[in-house]
Parts: C-alpha cells; sequence; structure tokens
C-alpha cells in the first residue's frame, strides 16, 4: 500500500487509521471524506523536528493551508506549535475562529485587496508576503492609518523550473507571483520596501512549485536566493532576518511515485545552506518552510458508493460513483494521478479497466482514467480513492447544487465529524 495508514482486514476490506472503511461508509453515508489525525500530528512533528535541526531553533514549519483548510487543521498545527500560511480572508478566518495565534500566521496572495489587508492587520496575523509594489504600498498605507507597523517578506522568483507540470510551477520567471531576480524587479521592490515608513522588511519568499521529490530544486533555489541576500546586505545595508523556502515535498499518490524521507533531504538543505551562508559571509536567516500537501495528503481518504458500471464494448467501461469532479477537481483540472480501490473486495483480482466518473453534467468528471477493480463491481460496492487530504476538501465546489461530504477524522481513542455534511438547506441558504 502507498502509506502505512492502510491496510486490509480479515474480511477483505480497506482499513485506514486502523478501522474498516466499509463500516465507515455505512455509519456515515458517501460520498465521505476521512482524514487520519495522527497522521497529520506525525507529518507536523517530522517538519518541526527536522527544520530546528537543520536549520537552527528560530525555524519553523509553516502549515500551507490552502492544501486542506476548516477549524480542526488549525487547532491540530496550534497544537503541534507550527505556523501557518493562509490565502484569503476566508482562510484567516477559520484560522481566528479555530483560536490559532495568528502571529505564527503568513498571509500570501499575489492580489490582496485593501478590506484583504485591513482584515488581516485587525486580526494580527503575523506577516504579510507581499507580491508586488502596490501591495507595499497599500500595506504601508494602511498599516499607517491603523497605527501599525507590518512585518513583511517579499516574494521573489528565482527563475528555477522545478520540472514539475506547469500549473504548478511557480518559481520561474515567467509567473503572475512574485518579482524575479534576473529582470531586476526583485532589486527594485526591496529598496522600494526599505523606503516605507510603516512597513519592516524582514526578508524574502520563494515558492519553486509543489509535488517536488528532489531536494535538488532547494538548493539550486537556496544558492540563487543567498546571494541575492548577499547582494542586498552589500548594496543595501539589509540584513536578512527570515527566508521562506517556500512549499512542496511530494507524496505519493501512486506507487509509481517515489518515497521521499522528509527529515533526510531537510538535513541536506540545512547543510548545503550552511555553507553558502559562510562562503558568502553571512549570517544563516531564520528559516521557513510551507508544506501543504505533504503535511495532509496521506491523511486523507474518500469513500463513495458505485451507483452504475457502464461496459461500452471496443471502448472503455464507466464506473458512476456518487461523488466526483465536485469533491475532487482534481483530475478535471490538471490530470492528476490516485490509487482508487474498491474498499469492500481488496482481495479481489483487479482485472476489469474501467473509467471512475463522477455525476456531474461534464463529460470531463472524472476521477481516474484506467482504473483496474475488480470485474465483479457493482452498484453499492464502496470505492476509496488514496491520498485525497489536500486539494479535495479545500478545492470542493456546489455545481450541480451537490452538497459538499463531511470530513470524518480519525484518532487514536476516538472518531468525530469536523465538518459536517451539507444540506439541501445549505444549498440554498444565500438564495434570497
Ligand atoms: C501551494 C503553496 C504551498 C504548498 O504547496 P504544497 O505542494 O501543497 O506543499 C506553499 N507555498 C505557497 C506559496 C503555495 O502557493
Amino acid at each position: 500500500m502507498i502509506c502505512d495508514n492502510l491496510g486490509v482486514a480479515e474480511n477483505g476490506h480497506l482499513t485506514f487509521a486502523g478501522r474498516d472503511t466499509v463500516e465507515l461508509a455505512r455509519k456515515y453515508g458517501t460520498p465521505l471524506y476521512l482524514m487520519d489525525e495522527e497522521k497529520i500530528r506525525e507529518k507536523c512533528r517530522i517538519y518541526l523536528t527536522a527544520m530546528k535541526e537543520s536549520f537552527g531553533e528560530n525555524a519553523l514549519p509553516l502549515y500551507a493551508s490552502k492544501a486542506a483548510s476548516f477549524k480542526q487543521v488549525y487547532r491540530i498545527a496550534k497544537e503541534e506549535n507550527i505556523g501557518i500560511d493562509v490565502v484569503s480572508a476566508g482562510e484567516i478566518c477559520t484560522a481566528v475562529a479555530a483560536g490559532f495565534p495568528m502571529d505564527r500566521a503568513y498571509f500570501h496572495g499575489n492580489n490582496k485587496t485593501d478590506a484583504d489587508i485591513e482584515y488581516a492587520i485587525k486580526n494580527d496575523v503575523g506577516c504579510f508576503v507581499a507580491d508586488n509594489l502596490e501591495e507595499i504600498d497599500a500595506v504601508d498605507r494602511i498599516s499607517a492609518e491603523l497605527g501599525t507597523c507590518s512585518k513583511i517578506l517579499i516574494r521573489i522568483t528565482p527563475g528555477i523550473d522545478p520540472h514539475t507540470y506547469d500549473e504548478v510551477a511557480t518559481g520561474k520567471v515567467d509567473s503572475k507571483f512574485g518579482s524575479a531576480i534576473e529582470t531586476g524587479a526583485a532589486e527594485e521592490i526591496t529598496k522600494y520596501a526599505l523606503s516605507k515608513k510603516n512597513i519592516d522588511l524582514y526578508g524574502f519568499h520563494c515558492h519553486v512549485g509543489s509535488q517536488v521529490f528532489d531536494s535538488d530544486v532547494y538548493f539550486k533555489t537556496s544558492d540563487v536566493m543567498l546571494k541575492f541576500i548577499a547582494k542586498m546586505e552589500k548594496e543595501e545595508g539589509f540584513k536578512t532576518r527570515e527566508l521562506n523556502l517556500g512549499g512542496g515535498y511530494g507524496v505519493r499518490y501512486v506507487e509509481s511515485d517515489p518515497i521521499i524521507d522528509i527529515a533526510e533531504n531537510i538535513a541536506l538543505v540545512g547543510k548545503i545552506l550552511k555553507e553558502k551562508c559562510d562562503e558568502l559571509g553571512i549570517e544563516v536567516p531564520a528559516i521557513r518552510m510551507e508544506p501543504g500537501r505533504s503535511i495532509v495528503a496521506d491523511a486523507g481518504l474518500t469513500l463513495y458508493t458505485v451507483g452504475s458500471v457502464k461496459q461500452i464494448p471496443e471502448y472503455r467501461n464507466y464506473v458512476s460513483i456518487d461523488g466526483g469532479m465536485t469533491d475532487n477537481p482534481r483530475f478535471a483540472l490538471y490530470k492528476s494521478d490516485y490509487t482508487v480501490l474498491l474498499a469492500n473486495k481488496i482481495n479481489a483480482e483487479s482485472d476489469f479497466k474501467c473509467s471512475v466518473v463522477g455525476r456531474c453534467c461534464e463529460c470531463g468528471d472524472i476521477i481516474q482514467e484506467n482504473v483496474k477493480l475488480p470485474s465483479s463491481v457493482k452498484r453499492g460496492d464502496i470505492i476509496a480513492v488514496l491520498t485525497t487530504g489536500a486539494y479535495n476538501y479545500s478545492m470542493a465546489s456546489n455545481y450541480n447544487r451537490v452538497p459538499r461530504p463531511p470530513i470524518v477524522m480519525l484518532a487514536k481513542e476516538r472518531e468525530y465529524i469536523a465538518v459536517r455534511r451539507e444540506s439541501l438547506e445549505d444549498i440554498i441558504l444565500n438564495d434570497l
């Protein structure tokens, strides 16, 4: 199995976090998001421990909460003593409602509105990751109006192609995010921020992309960023206090994805970083990383009920389930890989090739193509899609007025509903 929280019970049912998934489907109904609380905590601890060991006591992992944003996940992040990154007033509001210490929150995004900025300052968000000149102006102006000085990092594009798929390759020069070193924009925005009275520039941020399996990307990024930092220190007398390396260690969606030892990788990055700082004669800044999917992805699993099996001779077979792109749009968006299993017949031979499709009125509503399921698959069977903890619930929609599934958390001693199932009343709540 692709993660150690999966197993097979004696009755041939898939288990997740030590529970029979078929029983959970019966108890809570489908579609159903399950989350393994211990796995989330384990990942938080791996990052926190490894980062402090490798970068020093002032290092801090920030959970990139766009991967999965709901109150309980922020409570867990708080209890595990890590920080968060947020990208909207909605995520800030959720974290505040969960009682998260907002001084450990970093506010991202390439187009923060004045209202967003004011909301963030009033809610004591610790740091703005400023994307552009207009934002620097706005943060400075609004901070002055509110009688405060805001901590910021500047988002830089180091110009590195992370060799992942284009949609998440955000560190290249051609990007809607940040300012490129290569074009001189990074230097310009740094000087600009330093000239502002109500802005306290702490340092820099970069994020080269997601689903990164190789620390090479971080070596290259550190190299480019530290050279820039050294240049700013020499030419502008600006001493960088914080460097944020972004997110992105990969997770295993399918068996062919590599296994990655996060702690080992961070140790390597730490070693390279120290060497480069020595070489350049600068102090090692406080390091931040922003893992999103690698904190929550394999802590999640989605269960569905099969509704129909359609065989089209010489073309393909379709297995329709009671969810789809409304709860997991990632195949529709960028053909993401997922492992799909028949949860109630794990031991049966899987030789029936099919597309597992959702129930939206949309041909592209596909969860996965070329899936192998047992040929006995039929209405009422339970389908499990693995590794859905990241970018599933957070990307869910009400397209076709489909209510969103609930999130049931599986902890060591208890299981509980963290997000309740949307009802039809919820669907019409805002209709006047
Ligand atoms: C999305 C994002 C992350 C997290 O990426 P993952 O692949 O989920 O780890 C981190 N930082 C920034 C700026 C992001 O946009």
